[in-house]
């Protein structure tokens, strides 16, 4: 393992803490990300795709029933569940694969826990007409098989993994294995703002069109900035890109929600997890604990460096929220405005809902939903009958 690199540093924060040999992939994998980033006919490419493509841009809508029935702050939605595939997990694979083709890649790798990420791959792998090879925990393809079958229908081929204990973690270390192999026409599309640098910066950079829309969108409708920005937290990215255009506007609070079975930044210690370091849930033996959430998105024991760092600066707040909480605000949100969101999102929207009335009628909330619950309508009906 090495710890030197400079780049890619959020305080203490973040780096990549590798084997030399997946290092110079990273290394080239960084340089090749700073000269395609502001390269006119890129951003254009990605901009006609996020158009045409993804259905950018998407509402800020004003929640009109939910603000009277709260009676405090003024309630905006950033509607990320609008997007296609229903989710913001679009933008990030969407500006990696257009990437991966600018650098000549054939191949797309990816691990996925519960199959969003490997879902969202799956899509812009067939629109683009790459190989997509997806890895996944033996355990998660059984508990998930209709995501698996949905990443086949797309084209892709999913390889469960049984090593260690057949979860999202051994995956990660398969498709790790496979870029080192495979380099040299093999791109690794990462899912969330957390891993070796340049990942964090650079899903960081293509989710960020969330709060450059939102803040244009909110200077429109209020002539204003908002109170607050909340977003939900996993590995962080859907956060971070709600947050990115505001880190320099002082007088707007950032919120980053998590679960209270997962609660990385209220109770993480600094430590290195998957090639970087952030703020770890560690058990007692200093080994990653094992969190749950209902939210299969928001599992995961660490949070991207930024995270870490925005919370130890003070600059961002973070909160927890308890699984009765997030039933309540999935039903509330579905009543009041006809929205059913995400159970990942509901964790911004609980508190939210706890927040607003706290608040004055001056000020203004804006909760970004992350995704649409579709996907978890289900499993709330099973936890409400089970209640
Ligand atoms: C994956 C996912 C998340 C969590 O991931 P982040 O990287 O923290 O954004 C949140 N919401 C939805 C809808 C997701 O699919």
């Amino acid at each position: 393992m090495s710890a030197e690199q400079t780049a890619g540093y959020f305080g203490s924060f973040g780096g990549s803490f590798i084997p030399p040999e997946l290092q110079e992939v990273m290394d080239y994998l960084a340089q090749q990300f700073e000269t395609y980033k502001n390269d006119p006919e890129f951003v254009e490419e990605f901009q006609y795709y996020l158009k045409e493509y993804v259905g950018r841009e998407n509402p800020l809508t004003y929640a009109k029933h939910l603000t009277d029935k709260l009676d405090g702050a003024k309630i905006y939605l950033k509607r990320e569940d609008l997007n296609h595939t229903g989710s913001h997990k679009i933008n990030n694979v969407l500006g990696q694969i257009l990437l991966a083709k600018r650098m000549g890649a054939k191949r797309i790798i990816a691990e996925t826990g519960a199959g969003q990420h490997g879902v969202a791959t799956a899509t812009v792998c067939a629109m683009f007409d790459m190989d997509c090879t997806i890895y996944m925990g033996a355990e998660d393809t059984r508990r998930q098989a209709l995501n698996v079958f949905r990443m086949e229908l797309l084209g892709a081929k999913v390889v469960p993994v049984e090593k260690g204990q057949g979860r999202l973690k051994d995956a990660v270390d398969e498709a790790l294995g496979d870029l080192v192999q495979n380099y040299r026409n093999t791109f690794y599309l990462l899912g969330s703002a957390v891993g070796p640098h340049p990942f964090p910066t650079m899903v960081k950079h293509f989710q960020s069109i969330i709060s450059e829309e939102s803040k244009r969108q909110i200077l429109e409708k209020e002539g204003r900035l908002p109170t607050a920005v909340l977003a939900c937290t996993g590995g962080g990215s859907n956060a971070i890109g709600s947050f990115a255009h505001y880190l320099d506007e002082p007088s707007v609070r950032l919120i980053g929600v998590e679960p209270d079975q997962a609660p990385t930044l209220t109770e993480g210690v600094p430590s290195v997890i998957h090639g970087f370091k952030c703020l770890v849930l560690l058990d007692e033996n200093g080994e990653p604990r094992k969190t749950y959430s209902i939210a299969a998105g928001l599992d995961y024991p660490g949070i991207g460096p930024e995270h870490s760092f925005l919370k130890e600066s003070g600059r961002a707040e973070y909160y927890t929220v308890t699984n009765e909480e997030v039933l309540d605000a999935f039903q509330v949100l579905s009543k009041t405005e006809g929205i059913i969101p995400a159970l990942e999102s509901a964790h911004a929207v609980a508190y939210a809902l706890k927040l607003a009335p706290t608040l004055s009628k001056d000020d203004i909330l804006i909760v970004n939903l992350s995704g649409r619950g579709d996907k978890d309508v289900e499993q709330v009906f099973h936890m409400l009958q089970n209640k």
